[in-house]
């Protein structure tokens, strides 16, 4: 077990030896004797590790502690102490077998909390389909939520895809993603501190694996601005070749899934159990300004590429759901800057020249982001 604690909401992953079934419930606060509502996590068809502890104390305040138990045979019971009134989101993911628990503060998005409460609180059974546009209205002004705020952005996150065990995919004269994904997330990292005074962190530094959780919770944490996960597409046809740019979003489009059940490294399934979960209201008020971002960054990585190269197609920006974006508490997006299983691609990949102009794109879609909203503030709107 794992957990991050983060000011609205914290982060639980429950690992497991192998993929288990799980129920998910509340127990009712008990005034008389002082105990607030829990909420329980079941796993079936596993027993407690002995290395688990009996209880851990969080006491982050929110969660209270976090307990586990044998509950009957083949059967774990996970109970989480919280001090206040919380919504839950509960993920299966795979590679290695986990549960992801966020348990997040109601007062941060009471909507979603309502929203929940009528659609009976159910990971089976959808939304209500007008409240859910209701909520998406309403998290959606013409200007952004924090551009209204005037919240400036001085730190970006840059994630770069994959890493140790999880080589992401691999090109036809076996060229490793992960490899690349890190090369470009550093020149990128340069360009914006040395060009730009703009504070960098990255995700991985090395040849290392990273969670998909952990990238977010990482991001959260350090309060960044901006997320950029960095990836390269791959297909099964490879003559399939372009660049594109992902922002998180609920959505029916067949490839996106695809695409996105790829990067997650998990089933379809599994992702389509993800419509069911609304987006709470922080990662909807961003919506806008990621798909801002991503408009801005395809469209200077695309013109920076055609510089130099022939034959650059952009497939332009789409929405998808991606774990790795799911949570996070700023624009996120999601580049998938060439195809790696394109063989003429792979090759100007694995040129030095080819990757800084991709870092180099990047940065000036940033950049003109940044740019757009000083401009807005100095108009004294
Ligand atoms: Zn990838």
């Amino acid at each position: 077990m794992k957990y991050w604690s983060n000011p609205d909401y914290t982060r639980i992953a429950l690992y497991t030896r192998t993929k288990v079934r799980y129920r998910v419930g509340r127990l009712p606060a008990d005034r008389k004797r002082r105990k607030p509502e829990r909420l329980y996590v079941d796993l079936v068809g596993c027993d407690l590790g002995e290395e688990v502890p009996a209880r851990t104390s969080v006491k982050d305040g929110l969660v209270s502690s976090i307990r586990a138990a044998e509950k009957g045979p083949n059967t774990v019971r996970v109970v989480f102490d919280c001090g206040r009134p919380f919504t839950q989101k509960v993920v299966p993911l795979e590679n290695p077998d986990r549960i992801l628990v966020d348990i997040s503060r109601v007062e941060s998005a009471p909507q979603v909390a309502k929203a929940r409460k009528r659609a009976g609180d159910s990971r089976t059974k959808a939304p209500d389909k007008r409240l859910v546009a209701k909520i998406k209205r309403a998290s959606k002004p013409r200007v952004s939520l924090s551009v209204m705020a005037g919240l400036k952005i001085k730190r970006v996150v840059i994630d770069p895809g994959h890493g140790g065990r999880d080589p992401g995919a691999i090109g036809p004269s076996r060229t490793f993603e992960k490899k690349i994904t890190l090369d470009i997330a550093r020149r990128l990292k340069r360009l914006l501190s040395e060009k730009s005074g703009l504070e960098v962190l990255l995700t991985r530094n090395s040849d290392r694996f990273v969670p998909l959780e952990e990238r977010t919770a990482f991001a959260n944490e350090h309060r960044g601005d901006l997320f950029v996960s960095i990836h390269l597409n791959a297909h099964t046809n490879r003559k399939f070749h372009g660049v594109e740019t992902f922002y998180l979003d609920i959505t029916d489009d067949r490839y996106s899934i695809r695409l996105a059940a790829r990067e997650n490294a998990t089933s379809e399934k599994t992702i389509s159990d993800l419509r069911y979960i609304l987006a709470d209201l922080a990662t909807k008020s961003n919506t806008d300004d990621a798909i801002h971002l991503a408009r801005l960054v395809q469209r200077a990585l695309v013109r920076r590429l055609r510089q130099g190269w022939k034959g650059i197609k952009s497939l332009g920006v789409k929405p998808a759901l991606f774990y790795v974006l799911i949570g996070a508490r700023m624009p996120a997006i999601l580049v998938e800057a060439s195809f790696i299983t394109n063989s003429k691609e792979e090759k100007r990949l694995r040129r030095a020249s080819y990757r800084q102009a991709i870092a180099e794109g990047i940065w000036r879609g940033i950049v003109s982001f940044i740019r757009e909203r000083e401009k807005f503030y100095a108009s004294g709107r």
